[in-house]
């Protein structure tokens, strides 16, 4: 197949500086098109935004909690020295402006209008366009579709989250499980959760039963293993800004754990008999591995309770949790909850403890193990076997993706996932 390829430029035209600021332009009118807010908390960032770097990776932090970065700026969410706020004011007064325009605009115009508004060095416009190749360009054939073969998982064991990924995004499973796309380097928020989990590991080593004449103590030693742990994980945030913010975050969160510690354990005392706990077990032909957060026992009846730490979006209602269950879109408390019955320990409460929001008090998402619960955990456990052992045949299959745009949100694998939903409306006006 051949083609020849015309000059549409002649040689010496002006032309933007692409290499320089072109990656900032196709962000911004990234933005103006989708209103993605990611690509707004990357223009944010850029040098090009005219905010210092530390600055707009805070009120990008920020926004992935408030979701509202201009918002945010003019409202003056941060405290920060004169010449810094005015830039940002600067930044989120021209990001206004521009995505009034893009209403209006095409994109080139639009392009040419940011260069305006946006201030973009004016050496820059006046780069010679790189010469176009005038001569044929031979083109390979194309490539036949490879014939489609069977696909397993590469590891030998299971997990509740591989089960989870499946049922949030066949697709996503298929990126992480089977094929390893891309790595996933994680979030600042998955450097905040793991910090938050090893913070509370150690505060129990020490404080296995809340204790009111220990509330002082509790309160101070918190704060110990909470800077300890985050120092241990300071690799996993951006900046120094971003690392401080979610410290004090983690710290007002842990007064409020204590708080309901103290509480929970006026009302019904118990003991932390049990932290990262291997969570093994054989379903069907498969092995399953996991680490349950916290065990607890009942100090009156001797019963067991299981407890899973959040530090994301979870349900806020027992209700909501069964559903999730019941519904086959969540495995994590019904395999801890086989796990430790096949240990032989009988297990009342499978409890979830939100520790996402720094003002929000702690309450748990409980639900007690009656009949009626034990039969949907009773579902779920032959769901896990059916499903583990699909995906262990390495039958042929189309990984179809999510239908539901918010499971993208974070996903590692959406730059290379071409069938991935569109994003969702935005939800605040610019
Ligand atoms: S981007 Fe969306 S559809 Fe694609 S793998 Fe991720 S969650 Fe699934």
């Amino acid at each position: 197949m051949q083609v020849c390829l015309a000059a549409s430029l002649s040689a010496g035209a002006v032309v933007h500086d692409v290499a320089e600021t072109g990656p900032f332009l196709e962000c911004a009118l990234r933005w103006c098109r989708t209103g993605d807010p990611a690509e707004l908390e990357r223009l944010v960032r850029s040098p090009y935004s005219g905010i210092d770097r530390d600055v707009g990776a805070a009120y990008a932090t920020l926004a992935a909690r408030t979701g509202a970065l201009l918002d945010a700026i003019e409202a003056g969410r941060l405290a920060l020295p004169a010449p810094d706020r005015d830039a940002a004011l600067t930044f989120a007064r021209r990001a206004r402006r521009v995505a009034l325009l893009a209403s209006e605009l095409e994109d080139e115009p639009l392009r040419d209008a940011m260069y305006e508004i946006f201030e973009l060095p004016r050496a820059a416009r006046a780069k010679p366009a790189p010469a176009v190749p005038t001569a044929e360009i031979e083109l390979t054939d194309p490539i036949e579709p490879e014939p489609p073969g069977p696909v397993r998982a590469r590891s030998r064991h299971f997990s509740a989250s591989a089960l989870n990924a499946y049922a949030e995004c066949e697709r996503k499973w298929f990126y992480r499980y089977a094929c390893a796309a891309v790595e996933d380097r994680g979030s600042a928020a998955s450097a905040y959760g793991t910090a938050f989990h090893s913070a509370l590991e150690d505060f129990h080593g020490e404080f296995p039963r809340p204790d009111p004449a220990q509330e002082r103590a509790m309160r101070d030693r918190i704060v110990h293993y909470v800077n300890w742990a985050f120092e241990r994980n300071r690799d996993g945030f951006e900046t120094p800004v971003a690392f401080e913010l979610q410290v004090r975050r983690a710290q007002r969160t842990a007064q409020r754990y204590v708080d309901w510690l103290l509480a929970e354990g006026k009302r019904a005392p118990f003991t932390v008999v049990g932290r990262e706990v291997p969570a093994n077990l054989q379903l069907g032909d498969q092995e399953f591995v996991g680490f349950i957060d916290r065990l607890d026992r009942d100090d009156r009846s001797g019963d067991v309770g299981i407890v899973d730490y959040k530090t994301g979006s979870i349900a806020t209602q027992p209700s909501e949790y069964r559903e999730k269950i019941r519904a086959f879109r969540d495995f994590q408390l019904p395999f801890y909850y086989w796990a430790q019955t096949g240990e032989g320990r009988r297990v009342a409460r499978l409890a979830l403890i939100p520790l996402k929001d720094a003002r929000l008090d702690v309450k748990p998402v409980v639900l007690e193990v009656d009949a009626a619960v034990t039969a949907d955990l009773e579902r779920a456990r032959t769901r896990m076997i059916e499903l583990s052992a699909d995906l262990a045949s390495g039958r042929e299959r189309a990984f179809a993706v999510t239908s539901d745009p918010e499971a993208c949100t974070f996903c590692a694998y959406a730059a290379a996932c071409a069938d991935r939903p569109p994003a969702p409306p935005e939800r605040f006006a610019r």
